[in-house]
């Protein structure tokens, strides 16, 4: 029963990201007007726009201009129920306040990911809120981290990644790593504290570095590094904790 709840929660929440991510890059308003067909400017009917269905129904194209809705909508009307399940799935199938601070996380960072990897921007309007809400969340009694593991996290990542930005301008003469960049890796140190941004930061480049090699991406083209670090976040908050002790567990066994 939770989980039907819990995913028609995700499917309508995913509704409203990809309103997000459509609009917030072009700085219109997420709330109003209702939701049009990009194309011809059509308003989509309620029975139209039911999150998943619609868009088999329709089979992917207006219903007015038969223009082809773009596959990333259906994506993350999917993608938004599933990683809800699996959050509550691995923090124990019960609802607690750590569920809903990584719900909010999870949210933030779906639209962060499509707008970064649609327009190569990570918009100050969604990664500035998020480092004070990974703040708030950690003063709260029940929480996963302490309020000084989230400002240690956020601090840690805040320099990490301006030195490191830093050094590749000076040798590369490239704004590799943008502000948007450091700004959405400091949010995730307030979440997930020094440990969790760790792991992110290695197997967020690990996974960037493999893809670029294996689609020969031409390094003068520009690449967004955001989506890596979202993917990263999100598999340290769904398994990255089995995942480091596992490996903890191996240099014991090792010793
Ligand atoms: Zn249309």
């Amino acid at each position: 029963m939770f989980y039907f709840l819990i995913i028609l929660f995700g499917a309508a929440f995913g509704s409203f990201f990809n309103v997000c991510i459509y609009r917030i890059p072009r700085k219109e308003s997420i709330i109003s007007p209702g939701s049009r067909c990009p194309r011809c400017g059509e308003k989509i009917k309620p029975v139209h726009n039911i999150p998943i269905l619609s868009y088999i129904l329709l089979k992917g194209k207006c219903n007015k201009c038969n223009s082809k809705i773009p596959i990333h909508y259906f994506l993350v009307e999917i993608l938004t129920p599933v990683l809800f399940v699996f959050l509550f799935i691995s923090l124990g199938s019960h609802f607690s306040f750590v569920f809903f601070k990584y719900l909010v996380f999870i949210s933030f960072g779906l639209i962060i990911f499509f707008i970064d990897f649609f327009h190569y921007v990570i918009p100050d309007k969604l990664s500035l809120p998020l480092i004070a809400l990974g703040i708030i969340f950690s003063f709260t009694p029940v929480t996963d981290i302490s309020w000084k593991s989230s400002i240690a996290g956020a601090f840690f990542c805040f320099v990490v990644f301006l030195v490191t930005a830093y050094f590749f301008k000076v040798i590369t003469k490239k704004d590799y790593l943008g502000g948007g960049d450091i700004k959405l890796m400091t949010a995730i140190g307030s979440f997930i504290g020094i440990l969790g941004s760790i792991f992110t930061i290695f197997f967020s480049s690990a996974i960037a570095i493999v893809l670029l090699l294996i689609i020969k991406h031409d390094k003068h083209k520009e690449f967004p590094f955001g989506p890596f670090l979202i993917f990263g976040a999100f598999i340290y908050i769904l398994i990255g904790r089995i995942l480091t002790f596992l490996y903890l567990d191996l240099f014991r066994f090792i010793r």
